[in-house]
């Protein structure tokens, strides 16, 4: 049999990577070929059975908890999985993949790759070094305008640890420059407030 392809979408918040995602299903859409999409069940900041970029273009999507229920959700016969915000599903994720596209099955996954933390996502990483194709997409800097913004920078201060889901309220994009500035503006208050 022919083995599938993996192609990876990467990226800061606010840089495409849904759309690109839904770029894709429209293609085995169109051709009339059988996918199935998949998201987390984490993820609930639009609507619970749907992919749904930015724009509002959506698809349906079945919410999973656990990367094993993919292959429990599939009848066999797809030719495309898509399966967005993997950086919320746990690393056992790349097995699953790798299971479907010996199969033949092509997959496509959207992600971030970087935390707010500037940390890698280990789901999105491995899965980048075993695809067959990695976009990295990238957003406008919040900050200074450019079109290279490639890290999602948290504006509101809590202390929700590394992984807490947000959008426009919690989150901008910027540039490398940009984020280094804007953590030492950040600590620089931080120490006036112990002073005073
Ligand atoms: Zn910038």
């Amino acid at each position: 049999m022919k083995s599938g392809r993996l192609v990876v979408i990467v990226g800061p918040m606010y840089s495409g990577k849904t759309s690109e995602l839904l770029s894709y299903v429209e293609i085995y859409d169109l051709g009339k070929k059988k996918f199935k999409a998949f998201k987390p069940l984490i993820d609930n900041r639009y609507e619970d059975t749907y992919i749904v970029s930015h724009n509002k273009t959506k698809v349906n999507a079945i919410p999973i908890s656990k990367p094993e229920e993919i292959l429990k959700n599939i009848d066999g016969d797809e030719k495309a999985i898509f399966i967005d915000e993997i950086q919320f599903i746990n690393e056992n994720l790349k097995d699953v993949v790798i299971t479907l596209r010996k199969n033949g099955v092509d997959v496509y996954c959207s992600g971030l790759d970087l935390t707010f933390k500037n940390n890698v996502f280990p789901t999105t990483s491995v899965l980048m070094s075993y695809a067959d194709e990695v976009i990295k997409k990238k957003a406008v800097c919040h900050e200074c305008g450019e079109y290279t913004g490639t890290i999602s920078y948290k504006i509101v201060e809590d202390e929700k640890g590394e992984i807490d889901v947000g959008g426009f309220e919690k989150y901008i994009a910027v540039c490398r420059d940009c984020y280094t500035k804007l953590n030492k503006k950040k600590e620089e208050s931080k120490k006036m407030n112990r002073l005073f």
